[in-house]
């Protein structure tokens, strides 16, 4: 079944996907994490994109729904994909559901992780400090975090509607909130 992991920077939708990777021999489709290697390999999008992604801002969602689009279909990938960071904007979430439309796909799954203000910016310091990223310092953070929740208030109540939608806390320690999702998961 298709995931998506919803939630600001530092929830642990990384930590989660990783989770449901192993448990459902899954894809983790990070679009960060994409974003970050067309940055590294200097690409052209790359170069389009390094302001934006150094200043906390979101990246165009026609950049971004175009670099998710061969992974969606991607037949060894089929109802296989875990999404973490994707979709962001409702343009976003729209334009998934008629990727997997398209590619005979459903979202099995929603969940968001839900985590204030306070515990994300401890979580970020600490990570910074392991991952040394170079978006990590605490005014992108903030920054990050602001973006965050004014942009996909939209894409929350998008899902919320939905009733594979599931909200978790995720200030709860990571092996618990882990196993609330797979709680949802029958494999
Ligand atoms: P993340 O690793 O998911 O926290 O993403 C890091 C940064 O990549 C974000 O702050 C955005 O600048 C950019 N980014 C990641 N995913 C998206 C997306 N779905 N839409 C727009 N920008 C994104």
């Amino acid at each position: 079944m298709n995931i998506i992991l919803f939630g600001p920077p530092g929830a642990g939708k990384g930590t989660q996907s990783k989770n449901l990777v192993k448990k459902l021999n899954g894809f983790q489709i990070s679009t960060g994490d994409i974003l970050r290697n067309e940055i590294k390999n200097n690409t052209n999008i790359g170069k389009e994109i390094i302001n934006d992604m150094n200043n906390g801002k979101f990246v165009t969602d026609e950049i971004v729904n175009k670099l998710i689009t061969t992974f969606v279909f991607d037949p060894n990938k089929k109802n296989r994909l875990i999404f973490d960071g994707y979709p962001r904007t409702l343009n976003q979430a729209k334009n998934l559901d008629i990727l997997l439309e398209k590619s005979d796909q459903k979202i099995g799954l929603v969940f968001f992780l839900n985590v204030n203000k306070e515990i994300i910016i401890k979580r970020i310091e600490k990570r910074k400090i392991i991952e040394n990223r170079s978006d990590d310092d605490i005014n992108t953070l903030i920054k990050r975090y602001e973006t965050y929740m004014e942009t996909t208030k939209p894409v929350l109540n998008f899902y919320m509607k939905k009733n594979n939608f599931h909200e978790i806390d995720g200030s709860m320690e990571i092996d618990k909130i882990t196993s609330k999702i797979n709680g949802f998961i029958n494999v």
